[in-house]
């Protein structure tokens, strides 16, 4: 057993000799650069015959000659780095400026990375990322429908005004004299014809009295 524990002391003693620190800009590009290498490797080693003119850059990555190559404009997006569409490394970097740029839509996204990447049918690629993200799901998706009941009879067949109602108070208002009153409101169910009624308290008396009032008015 004594192996094992050499072999752990050994491991502690090379984590406590290395020295941690803050990345620098210069790691994180040449991380990066190693990163699109393994990509471009995995995807076009064996597939070079693609329809777009690359080259191979001083870093051995794959990058396109567009048709702008004459614009006085950065390299980067004269020359863009050429990436597969199938890659989850891809899906990665679409995803991660799809949040920086606070859930861009599939333009944004397509001018922003073509800037740096040329990704291989990238509006297809794009969408099927964005897709995937929940924040914009949630914003996305239409609330369920539920298919409305049939009326029944009373509301559809052939009828006089006022035949078949509702009932509803509404109020209190406040008059003048500062006196509540409330409204006593008469639906046709039928013609959605309305009739309204003051009453001054709120007592059986005085709807009974609205109600007579009504009738007079429209019929019985
Ligand atoms: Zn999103």
């Amino acid at each position: 057993m004594g192996w094992i524990l050499r072999f752990i002391n050994n491991i502690k003693k090379r984590v406590n000799e290395r020295t941690f620190c803050n990345l620098s800009v210069e790691e994180c590009d040449k991380a990066e650069k190693i990163i699109l290498r393994k990509v471009q490797s995995e995807c076009f080693e064996k597939n070079r015959n693609l329809s777009m003119q690359t080259y191979l850059d001083p870093d051995d990555l794959l990058r396109v000659k567009t048709r702008i190559i004459q614009r006085k404009d950065q390299d980067s997006f004269r020359y863009p780095i050429l990436l597969p569409s199938k890659h989850h490394i891809v899906d990665k970097l679409i995803f991660e400026k799809h949040v920086e740029l606070c859930h861009a839509g599939i333009q944004v996204l397509m001018s922003t990375l073509r800037e740096e990447y040329w990704i291989i049918k990238s509006r297809k690629t794009i969408r099927q990322v964005i897709r995937n993200c929940l924040r914009c799901k949630r914003f996305s998706i239409h609330p369920l429908q539920s298919i409305s009941a049939p009326l029944p009879e009373d509301r559809i067949r052939e009828a006089q005004v006022f035949e078949v109602i509702g009932v509803d108070l509404c109020g209190p208002l406040f008059l003048k004299d500062n006196k509540k009153c409330w409204i006593v409101l008469f639906t046709c169910a039928i013609f959605r014809a309305v009739h309204l009624e003051l009453v001054s308290f709120l007592s059986t008396d005085s709807f009974i009295l609205a109600l007579r009032r009504f009738i007079s008015r429209r019929g019985r």
